[in-house]
Order: structure tokens, then sequence, then C-alpha cells
């Protein structure tokens, strides 16, 4: 079972025998050599993922969302296929430029930016700020105009459409806290072309993430386009449409991942009388299958009416299924034959919300077997903490039968570094 499932999620990951593999490097074995808990990411897949995006977006500017997964390596993969980058704080901005990615194909969106932030990405002249609230147009056109600089924005709109998924992660609603109103965005524009110091160049808007059913996008898309047209006629350059990211994918067995062709055909019939670049922002679609995380079973503990697989990620080490209560699918990284149980996958963090998986059948497991917890390559390392003063997850990168470290596994120093004075 296990053995046609694994496929897919990702074409690279299969049973080679018993031992499951990604792009040809047994995952067992990066366990023993490098530690766990242990991400691996498939370098292959994240290009395929990026090349489906430019084959379906021919004309557009592909932003890999580094929030999903911001190892400058990971970047470097994404840029290498000429990616740009969408950010949200002034680390992403460092995580991009260090992974490759030219400050013109760089596009910043994030209700709270600092002066720091915004300083750092003007200095940089990325190609354009998503600006979300009239006081950072402000203070955005200050710190530019203390820079001698002029900086392009565009304006983040919230289209108000529902887009299906987590509460969490939905962002285009009228609740929620990103975006201005779309009914009143044209006031902001108004107040954008006034200011000196700012170029207004485009429209922005994310609606959500984890989307599997495609149709918002498109209530979404014809919004920005007819605000877009409205401008056009009144005389704004806005020349970027930039339609966010949220493509969802596969957690479980059962979902069927939309393609960036099925995004594709509901919004290009939209766009396609417009002049306008089309920007993507697609984070999780473009690494979150690409990356598994490895982790080792401590003890199996049997309390009568509950089995626990007590492993050694943890919360820390993926908070998804804590915070989101997400679904991630899990695999032995070898094949034993061992019959199926029922059992919580949990982590040794003190807290009840840390688990991995609840009630899921599996196969029996011993202590020191490794498990592959799937999907793990988006918000993934990107949300680890110390939590519990634990340190965080090695990374290693894999692409055609070879494999490299590409983050070290912290140490206790790392932990305690901060601490001065004791
Ligand atoms: C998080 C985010 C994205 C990426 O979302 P995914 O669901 O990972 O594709 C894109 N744009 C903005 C503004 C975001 O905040």
């Amino acid at each position: 079972m296990e053995r046609e499932e694994v496929k897919a999620f990702n074409p690279y990951l299969e049973y080679v025998g018993e031992d499951l593999h990604l792009e040809g490097v047994s995952l067992e074995k990066l366990a023993r050599e490098f530690g766990t808990p242990l991400y691996v990411y498939s370098a292959s897949y994240i290009r395929d993922k990026i090349r489906a995006y430019k084959e379906a977006f021919p004309d557009a500017l592909v932003c890999y969302a580094v929030k999903a997964n911001f190892n400058p390596h990971v970047v470097a993969v994404a840029s290498s296929e000429g990616a740009g980058a969408d950010i949200v704080s002034g680390g992403e901005l460092l995580c991009a430029l260090k992974g490759g990615i030219p400050p013109e194909r760089i596009v910043y969106a994030g209700v709270g930016k600092t002066i720091d932030e915004i300083k750092l990405a003007v200095e940089k002249e990325i190609l354009m700020f998503n600006v979300e609230s009239r006081e950072e147009l402000y203070v955005l056109n200050k710190v530019a105009g203390d820079l001698g600089k002029k900086a392009r924005v565009a304006i983040r709109v919230n289209p108000d459409v529902d887009p299906k998924t987590h509460p969490y992660i939905a962002t285009g609603m009228k609740k929620s806290k990103f975006g201005v109103d779309f009914e009143t965005a044209k006031e902001e524009y108004k107040i954008a072309d006034s200011l000196e110091n700012l170029e207004v160049v485009g429209i922005h808007c994310h609606i959500g993430s984890q989307i599997l059913d495609v149709s918002p996008y498109k209530e979404a898309v014809e919004k920005v386009v007819s605000l877009y047209k409205e401008l056009r006629e009144e005389g704004f350059n806005v020349r970027f449409i930039d339609i966010g990211g949220g493509l969802g994918i596969k957690y479980r067995p059962e979902d069927k991942e939309p393609s960036p062709k099925d995004l594709a055909d509901q919004v290009l019939p939209i766009l396609k009388d417009v002049e306008a670049k089309v920007i993507l922002e697609p984070g999780r679609s473009i690494v979150g299958n690409a990356g598994v995380l490895l982790t080792e079973v401590q003890f199996v503990k049997d309390k009568g009416i509950k089995r626990f697989f007590i492993v050694d990620a943890g919360m820390n080490d993926l908070v998804r299924p804590a915070i989101y209560d997400a679904y991630h699918h899990i695999v032995p990284v070898k094949l034993n034959g061992s019959s199926y149980t029922v059992a919580d996958v949990v982590g040794p963090i003190c807290e009840t919300g840390d688990f991995l998986a609840k009630d899921r059948r599996l196969r029996e497991v011993s202590r020191g077997d490794i498990l592959a917890v799937l999907s793990a390559g988006a918000y993934g390392m990107a949300m680890a903490s110390h939590y519990n003063v634990r340190v965080r997850p090695a990374e290693v990168l894999v692409e055609k039968g070879n494999y490299k470290l590409i983050r070290k596994r912290e140490g206790y120093e790392d932990l305690l570094r901060p601490f001065e004075g004791l």
C-alpha cells in the first residue's frame, strides 16, 4: 500500500526494495548519517514545480514565497529556475538575496513592516512593496524620501472571497487583517499617487493558503481586473497584477492536488486582454511535497485503550498538526512487512497538542525505527522553534542521487548564546 501511495505525493519518492528513497538517496541512510529529526528536500521536485508554473503562465513572474521554506539553498534552487521571491520580512529579504534572487524580482508583503525592514528593502531597490495599509504608505514614503529613493508600490486589496480553507490561513476576507478594503482601495491609490517618493505600479491580492478548489481565484481575479481597468482609465500607471499564492497540495492520500495549469485555466481567460505583467507567489505548492521529515521512534507505549509511538520530532519541529490540526501522512522508511496497528504518533514536548498523527493506521514499529512524515517541505522547518529548549533540526537537499547538508543541526551552544551575563 505505501509502495504505490508515496509516488502520488512526490514522483521522486519510492521504495527501492524495502528502503524508501528520495531522488535515489536512501532516507534511512540520511537519518543514520545526519541524525534525526531531519528535513530532506528534493531539488528536482522544486525545479519541476517552478517549470510547471512557468509553462502554465508563460508571461508571468513566479515569485517563490520564501516564508514556506526560507533555507537559502532551497531559495537558490528556485532562483536557478528563474524564480523571483515573495517576502514578508527583512530576514526573508536576506535569505532571498543569499539564495541569488535579484532585487528586481522581489516583492514584499506583510501588515507590520518595521522601519528597519522597509529601509533595507528600499536600499536594495526591490521590485515592489505590497502595501497593506494607508499608514504604511506614509511611512514608506518617508523612509524612501530620507534615503533619496523612490519606492514602487502595489496596494494589497482584499477581494472578500472565501478560499474555503482553514480559517487561520484564509487571508482575503473582509474581516481579515490583510490588505485594504476592495471598495475603498481607490482612495489608497489616490493617496499613494500623491506621495512624491512612491511610484504606483501594481495591484496585489492573496486570498489564502492550501486552496484545493481553485474556483475562488476566479472571483478574486475578476475583481482585481475590474479595479485594474478603472485605475488605468483614471490615469494610474498600474502595470503589475500580483495574484498571490495559495495553491493547495496533497496531504492525504485521497486529496487531489490542483496543478498550476488548473489555476491558469481559471484565471488566464480573465487576464488575457489585460496588458499588465502577472505575478504569482506560490510557496507551499513549490516546496510542500518536495520535503519529508525523518524522525526516529524513541518508545512505543501501550496504555490499553491507546497506543503511542513516541518519536523524536515534536511540535517545535513541525507545528502544523498542533496549530491547524493538520494531517501529515506518515510512512516507514523500511518496509519490513510488519502488521498494521492503530496509534498516535506523538513528540517529546510537554503539551497534549504535541502530536504528528492521531488514531492512525500504521505499521508496527519498535524503538530505533525511522518514520517519514510526508508533505513537510513547506511551513515545517520555517515554523520550527526552540520550545522546551530543543535544538532545531538539520536539513538535507537531495538531487539525482547526490545529497548535501544545507543546514547544520544546532547545538546547545546555539541555544545558550543569547544569554549573556551569567
Ligand atoms: C504566505 C503567502 C504566500 C504563499 O502562500 P502559499 O499558500 O504557500 O502558496 C504568498 N503571498 C503572500 C502575501 C503570503 O503571505
